[in-house]
């Protein structure tokens, strides 16, 4: 079985994780709702849903601390419990 190859020729191996983002090419604002703008998030999060990358894009943002936007299917709230519960277990 031949490995599948991106768009640009590249194995799926050589990609990057941001390469093989389900919001690849989408415009980055989509991702920066406004925390009360339901709808805004709800998009966003359904993207977040189909991505193949969606655990390594969340870990990214816990790693830096991101304080805004959506990052792997997570809001800014959802980011912040994850950090407290991570804390609170170690
Ligand atoms: S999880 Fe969401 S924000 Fe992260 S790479 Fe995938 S689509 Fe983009």
């Amino acid at each position: 079985m031949f490995p599948s190859v991106g768009l640009d020729g590249r194995s799926d191996a050589a990609l990057s994780w941001e390469d093989r983002s389900a919001c690849r090419g989408l415009e980055a604002t989509i991702f920066y709702p406004d925390p009360d703008d339901e709808v805004g998030t709800d998009r966003a999060l359904a993207v977040c849903r189909g991505c193949d990358v969606r655990e390594h894009c969340l870990e990214h943002a816990l790693s830096l601390r991101e304080h805004t936007g959506i990052w792997g299917g997570a809001t800014e709230r959802d980011r912040r419990r994850i950090l407290r519960r991570r804390r609170r277990s170690a």
